[in-house]
């Protein structure tokens, strides 16, 4: 049969961008298909933890503040009654410090290193679902809609990526649906100028305040961040988890600017100073969507549900899946089709478990533990002020543990998250 391309890589995401640079380093023949044009605007709160930027040095991308990249030292967390400031960890993992920059430059950064590696990125390409094999039930490419006057077209491979976000269109098509019962998030953002643009700590707020009536100061649902962007502004948003009693019935752009008009006005979030306007999306959380490979599909990032349920945070997962699945895809396309290369890319699914698995089934946990106020309450009440507990929560919080070796600390984080069964 004929093929296009030896994979197609659906969606020029983070997760898509690197697993299309991977493939094409090693002499893959790849095509990126990509429904919009760089560059373009990807609603989210533009940080990453030094996770994430282990990612990007991993792919040789120059993560100096000389190459745009705002750095941060740490994390401010600040409940209503309690701020703490913590240096990111010094760990052999990952490097001390993490960066921030607007998805609008952050995804054509990496579409285009895709590029220069090899990739043959088309853009304009929205793909409408999976071409299946009536005889074998597997995947060998994509219906899609390209140009300006979305003519349909097929494209034929032997393996396919799905990178295409939380819509997970391409996953849907081919019958993989999401698990109800792991968590969602739903996340909104906007830009700010503010005079914290160059703070070198980025926030998380566990509380959000609405003081309007400063009597009788009104605890709201949900955690909110501010990254700064070292260009005249900050990212400032919020998010709720699917475990809260609030979730489905909030009005997340009005909780938004409850907040904010309830923070010091000296910060600047008002709307006088906002830039653009508010954009929310889902997030995926826990490996709400699996199997992560099934005939000849391989799931990754947002599409195999990989954010994280403690943080929120979607890219690091979405580039370390991408470099899993490059490198068993590579391996798979060495051996001859069938049962070999079939065992060859049953190894995908069994890494992403063995690097985050446990550690998302805690999650979920969490998420689900949060979700109830009062449990949330005590914790940021009680839990904060204990010393010996900030180096546990941190680590765990932002997922910037040394997975194997470290402190004690990362060694407690590691065996919560084998012991953790599955739910
Ligand atoms: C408000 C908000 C704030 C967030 N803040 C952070 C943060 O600060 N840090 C962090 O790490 N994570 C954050 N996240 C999560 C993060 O945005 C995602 O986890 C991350 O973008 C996942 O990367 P991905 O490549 O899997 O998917 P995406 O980034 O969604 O990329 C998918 C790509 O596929 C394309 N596409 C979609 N459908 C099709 C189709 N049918 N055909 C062709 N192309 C298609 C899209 O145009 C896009 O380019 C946030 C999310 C939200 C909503």
């Amino acid at each position: 049969m004929s093929q296009d391309a030896q994979v197609i890589v659906v969606g020029a995401g983070p997760a898509g961008s690197t697993a299309a640079t991977y493939l094409a380093r090693a002499g893959v023949d790849v095509l990126l298909l990509e429904k919009t044009t760089f560059p373009r605007e990807k609603v989210c709160g533009d940080g990453l933890t030094p996770r994430g930027v282990k990612q990007l040095i991993d792919l040789g991308i120059d993560t100096s503040r000389d190459a745009g990249w705002v750095h941060s030292r740490g994390l401010r967390i600040l409940t209503g009654e309690l701020t703490l400031e913590l240096d990111w960890p010094e760990l052999t993992s990952y490097p001390p410090y993490g960066v921030a920059r607007t998805r609008q430059d952050f995804d054509d950064l990496l579409a285009r290193t895709a590029v220069k590696a090899g990739a043959r990125l088309q853009e304009r390409t929205t793909v409408t679902g999976a071409i299946t094999d009536e005889r074998t039930g597997r995947v060998v490419g994509v219906e899609a809609k390209t140009g300006e006057d979305k003519r349909p077209v097929s494209y034929r491979a032997p393996l396919v990526l799905a990178c295409d976000g939380v819509s997970a269109r391409l996953a849907l098509s081919a019958g993989i649906e999401k698990n109800e019962k792991r968590p969602m998030g739903v996340a909104v953002r906007r830009y700010y100028r503010s005079p914290r643009h160059d703070d070198e700590f980025i926030e998380g707020h566990l509380e959000l305040w609405d003081r309007s009536d400063p009597r009788r100061p009104k605890l709201l649902p949900g955690y909110g961040w501010a990254f700064p962007l070292g260009d005249g502004t900050v990212n400032v948003g919020l998010g709720m988890l699917s475990t809260s009693a609030a979730f489905r019935n909030t009005d997340y752009r009005a909780l938004l600017r409850t907040w904010l008009d309830s923070t010091p006005a000296e910060w600047g979030y008002r709307e006088e100073n906002a830039v653009g306007r508010i954009g929310g999306a889902g997030l995926p959380m826990g490996f709400n969507r699996t199997p992560h490979y099934r005939a000849g599909l391989l799931l990754l990032g947002d599409a195999g549900g990989m954010v994280s349920p403690f943080n929120g945070e979607g890219i690091s997962a979405a580039m370390e899946s991408a470099q899993l699945a490059a490198e068993h895809v590579v391996q798979a396309l060495a051996r001859p089709e069938g049962p070999s290369r079939e065992r060859a890319l049953s190894g995908y699914p069994r890494a992403l478990a063995e690097l985050m698995g446990g550690y998302y089934r805690l999650g979920n946990l969490f998420a689900k533990a949060i979700g109830k106020p009062a449990v949330m309450r005590a914790a940021t009440k009680y839990g904060l002020r204990v010393n010996a507990l900030i180096p546990l929560v941190y680590k765990g919080l932002s997922g910037c543990y040394d997975a194997s070796g470290g402190d004690g600390v990362d060694r407690l984080i590691s065996l919560l998250a084998k012991a953790t069964p599955s739910a």
